[in-house]
């Protein structure tokens, strides 16, 4: 029996992994679930997967839980905030860790699971993203295995060889095609994009997902941390990662290698089953997704991405060639901008030029330590609420 937490329950990679656990009682079991604020659904995942502790964002949420659990007549220990995510992804009964909070604040707890040797199932780009070479160190340093559930860098790691060293050349690797769907504005006129909607901008044409990464997609940001994100976990440079376009999202992403063999990873677009891949690996097991019908589909595109259309997979690519702590300024000006999307308070253009202004305004440096990396995403996030509020006045 493999003991499982998975922290950002609640959202849609959590609920994606309970759906595939509950499909296989007899070799998993729930041992913690958190969530932020939807203390309702947790509670009822709790009735479901009786895990033995369940966190949340505050003392409130906990004080609610706890009161729903004991109605439920379930004995689930309540507790909240940071330091109860780190201890739950770090408990010695736990084998895998689902980290599946959206955004920097789930760096602290994946980082406690890496250091604690878990088996790192990460969805949570945004914290490798911030931390880079510190995560992959604490991963090596304490004996983890780091398995990505993003379903991109899922395929490329299915691509690879099992003995792959994070080192293209000495595999015969020459390029990762990094595939993208383009979002649900590739092709509307860029000028009418000023006036697009959040509900516009998180109905995405492929893929069901929580609201945040839904406006990654839509300004191709998303794309551009997975450019980051894979540079981490294959060892590969900016100029060893290539983004296609590929509307149909049926081939996830693609390994090109030196002697002109392209391996690509096929799957209908449903993320239960790179779920189901990373937390039965090497072994296989049932995810609930339907078998693909190539037939069906009958049509593959790709196109190369348009920068112009698309500037915000452009500063990705800048941030990564700078190095050092500028993935996290990039990542931290990215959430806040997003959020001031969500929340109506700047247009969709915008986006990446709240991003640019923190860039070009915050001086990055070495990311020497991880409280050099979050004091950064601190600068950072004040920078963007202040040029957006400079903005909002004006
Ligand atoms: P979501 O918004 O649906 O869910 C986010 C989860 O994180 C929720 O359970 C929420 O309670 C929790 N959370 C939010 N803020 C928190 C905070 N401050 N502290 C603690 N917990 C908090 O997001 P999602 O779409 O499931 O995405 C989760 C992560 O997985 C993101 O990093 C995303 O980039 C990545 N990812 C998602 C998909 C997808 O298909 N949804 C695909 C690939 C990668
Ligand atoms: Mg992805």
């Amino acid at each position: 029996m493999q003991y499982v937490t998975i922290l950002g329950a609640t959202g849609s990679v959590g609920v994606s992994t309970l759906d595939v656990l509950a499909r296989h009682p007899e070799q998993y079991s729930v041992y913690a679930l958190s969530a932020h604020s939807k203390v309702a659904e947790l509670a009822a995942q709790c009735q479901q997967f009786r895990p033995q502790r369940a966190v949340v964002g505050s003392a409130e949420a906990a004080l609610e839980l706890t009161r729903l659990l004991r109605e439920q007549g379930l004995a689930t220990e309540v507790d909240y905030g940071v330091d109860a995510l780190c201890a739950i992804a770090s408990a010695p009964q736990v084998g895998a860790v689902m980290a599946a909070i959206v955004g920097a604040a789930g760096l602290a707890p994946t980082l406690a699971a890496a250091r604690a040797g878990k088996k790192v199932l990460l969805a949570n780009k945004e914290a490798l993203v911030m931390s880079g070479q510190l995560f992959m160190d604490a991963v090596h340093d304490n004996g983890a295995v780091l398995l990505p559930i993003d379903s991109e860098h899922n395929a490329i790691f299915q691509c690879l060889p099992h003995s792959y060293g994070r080192s293209p050349a000495a595999s015969g690797v020459a390029k990762i095609l990094l595939t993208a769907s383009g979002g649900p504005f590739l092709t509307r006129a860029v000028e009418s994009l000023d006036a697009v909607t959040p509900e516009q901008a998180c109905k995405h044409p492929t893929w069901s997902m929580g609201r945040k990464i839904s406006v990654d997609s839509a300004t191709m940001m998303n794309k551009g941390l997975e450019v980051i994100e894979a540079h981490w976990l294959f060892g590969a440079s900016a100029e060893q990662i290539e983004v296609v376009i590929h509307p149909q999202s049926v081939i996830h992403s693609m390994v090109s290698y030196v002697d002109g063999s392209v391996l690509a990873q096929l799957g209908n677009p449903d993320m239960r089953t790179p779920i189901a891949h990373a937390l039965a690996y090497p072994q296989r097991i049932v995810s609930g997704v339907p078998q693909l019908d190539l037939a069906q589909i009958a049509t593959l595109q790709f196109e190369r991405p348009d920068f112009h259309r698309f500037p915000c997979l452009a500063l990705a690519f800048d941030a990564l060639r700078a190095g050092g702590t500028a993935p996290a300024l990039l990542n931290a000006a990215n959430e806040v901008a997003v959020q001031a999307f969500l929340d109506l308070q700047i247009g969709f253009r915008q986006i990446d030029r709240v991003i640019a202004h923190v860039i070009e305004t915050v001086p990055h440096g070495a990311a020497s330590s991880i409280e050099a990396v979050i004091e950064q995403d601190r600068v950072a996030r004040m920078a963007a609420h202040a040029y957006i509020g400079d903005r909002l006045a004006a």
